[in-house]
């Protein structure tokens, strides 16, 4: 109930309250179509445009309209700058030393508070005059609709889970592609389009608004951050003191409550406990963390009136840039520090971790949820769950916090890959990473991977059959490195981006998302009757080698029964076959010493 006095922002409240605000009857001009139908509606892209457009134009000190791209159905991708100072570029903004905040809404366009919010605090950041000291020390960057395709495929029925507005726009875009798996593999030309925006303008921190699904409890709001990869020290330490000891509890006296992100365990009770859900690079956080940047994951509660989860963003965003006002420079310090180490580190062979699972070693949460049934469902057979929420409950339950690295890996000084992979170098190209091309060809000790026993999924998930597994062996060589191979040193800020994209071990590496899957693939095969001499050959000349064929008979039923995999043992073992090289990883490990011998002016 505390919630409800919260409900309506400002316009009356404030537009009376800012000396240097325009006549109050002007004001009712700025009331945004989500406030005018009382938040039953949210307005369509067309609408959500037009209003920025007047707002940039009717406050052109304050805020500025631009796009960083076009989607496929060819609507503008939309970027507001909010600034004191006139600081609307990127360039601009960085050298104003001021912290950057990006929100972005609606990479899922079905979950579209923060684009609502957008137009009622960027309103009051300028014509109403309220809130305008929080920009003294921020730049506020403000991406209203991520996925304007899908935005605007509105219907009442995308999202079944989820209390309002009326109709609402659809998850995936325009090709079916989730943006929120897609950050590494940038498949969606919007995502393309967004990571060159992110590359120009490094925002400091990064806040990406959802509406979850699942279960029912008190919180309007529930949050995840990305504590648990390679984030650098300085920056996760501002990520917990700012949110935790501030801004959390600043928002809560606001009127609103939170708690970490609730990824139950067992849908059917939820005093089972939550886990952590992990993340990873191809989801936004996960992504921006890899970038040295503080990210924060934010998910209103979707059973919650459209005008609370509205609220429940705007505040949040307040508090947000009230905590960056109070503490000016705080974030930039531990950005740059972390960009600077990040530079300083890359021969170190520093490890990081590329996989997690949750830990068995559960801490206690206290969970504000609702009294619940269970009851045997007949349609079902399973247990059908009811929440009362008018009856409020507090569990003590078991939260699976810790994450431990299930699979790591040391970060070599620079990566060659060779000139035959350009849809490889493509994509480094844009995640904005610094590489070269080499002019002449070399020979180099390098580290490279063998691999072997790839699995591939069965059904494609956005887009793409994943390799779910596969076997790495890592050997040194030394190897010629052809002209035109792309150097990519890791003495750069995305580092551990490179590392995610180019290592087999990370999941959601080019080599899983399939970008390398032909490195697989056996191209030239022995016709049976030349094998048939070949294998005689091998056997008068390696005794040995025969006892081990007559071993593998014996020991594997389903090789003695496939007359070419009988005569592949031979092949296989023979110099025919090492040509091929099936399961050669292209992308080659450079140390320290090898690449200064590329690089001897440096
Ligand atoms: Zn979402």
């Amino acid at each position: 109930m505390k919630l409800i006095r919260q409900l309506l922002p400002c316009l009356a409240l404030c537009a009376g309250a800012a000396a240097a605000a325009p006549p109050k009857a002007a004001m009712s001009d700025w009331i945004t179509p989500a406030e005018r139908s009382q938040f039953r509606t949210t307005p369509s892209y067309a609408d959500t445009h037009a209003y920025l457009e007047r707002l940039a134009a009717a406050a052109p000190q304050t805020i500025r309209l631009t796009r960083f791209g076009v989607s496929p159905e060819g609507r503008d991708l939309m970027l507001v700058v909010a600034a004191k100072g006139g600081e609307f570029t990127p360039e601009a903004a960085r050298a104003s030393g001021k912290d950057i905040v990006l929100v972005q809404a609606g990479i899922h366009a079905g979950e579209i508070e923060g684009k609502d919010a957008a137009l009622m605090l960027l309103r009051d950041l300028s014509v109403a005059g309220r809130h305008a000291k929080l920009l003294d020390h921020a730049i506020l960057v403000w991406l209203p609709i991520f996925n304007v395709d899908g935005h605007e495929n509105s219907t009442p029925y995308n999202r079944i889970n989820q209390n309002g507005p009326d109709e609402m726009g659809f998850r995936a875009t325009a090709q079916n592609l989730n943006l929120n798996r897609d950050y590494t593999k940038a498949d969606a030309p919007e995502m393309r389009d967004w990571l060159a925006m992110f590359a120009a303008w490094q925002p400091d921190l990064f806040m990406d608004i959802h509406t979850t699904d699942g279960a029912d409890y008190q919180y309007d709001l529930t949050w995840y951050m990305e504590s648990w990869g390679p984030l650098h020290p300085a920056v996760k330490a501002w990520e917990d003191h700012a949110f935790k000891q501030s801004i959390f509890p600043a928002f809560d006296r606001m009127g609103h409550l939170q708690a970490p992100y609730l990824d139950l365990v067992d849908h059917r009770d939820i005093t089972k406990g939550v886990g952590n859900f992990g993340s990873g690079p191809r989801f936004s956080t996960g992504y921006v963390a890899l970038r040295n940047r503080a990210a924060l994951l934010v998910e209103t509660h979707m059973l919650k009136p459209y005008a609370v989860r509205v609220k429940a963003t705007y505040d949040l965003v307040v508090a947000v840039l009230d905590y960056i006002n109070a503490h000016p420079g705080e974030l930039r310090k531990a950005t740059a520090q972390a960009d600077a180490d990040t530079i300083a580190h890359a021969n170190d062979r520093v490890e990081i971790p590329v996989a997690f699972k949750t830990t068995d070693q559960p801490i206690t949460m206290t969970l504000k949820g609702y009294a619940f049934t269970q009851q045997k469902s007949d349609i079902s057979g399973d247990t059908w769950v009811t929440y009362d929420p008018k009856t409020p409950r507090t569990y003590e339950i078991p939260f699976y916090r810790d994450l431990i690295a299930t699979a790591s890996v040391r970060l070599p000084a620079a990566y060659i890959v060779p000139p035959g992979w350009p849809e490889v170098v493509d994509k480094l190209a844009q995640h904005g990473i610094r590489f070269e091309r080499l002019a002449e060809a070399s020979s180099l000790d390098v580290e490279r991977y063998r691999l072997t026993k790839p699995v591939w999924d069965a059904k494609p998930f956005e887009g793409r059959h994943v390799i779910s597994e596969v076997a790495i062996a890592a050997e040194h060589a030394k190897v010629g490195i052809p002209a035109g191979s792309v150097l990519v040193p890791m003495d750069q800020p995305a580092a551990n981006v490179v590392a995610n994209l180019l290592e087999p071990a990370a999941p959601d590496s080019l080599l899983r998302w399939g970008f390398l899957d032909t490195v697989f693939e056996q191209k030239e095969y022995a016709d049976a009757r030349v094998a048939e001499r070949l294998a005689r050959d091998a056997i008068a000349k390696d005794p040995a080698l025969k006892a081990e064929f007559d071993a593998k008979v014996a020991a594997d039923p389903e090789f003695a029964k496939s007359p070419s995999a009988r005569l592949a043992f031979f092949y296989e073992r023979s110099p025919w076959f090492t040509t091929q090289q099936v399961g050669a990883y292209p992308v080659l490990r450079l140390d320290a010493a090898a690449l200064g011998k590329l690089r001897p002016a440096r």
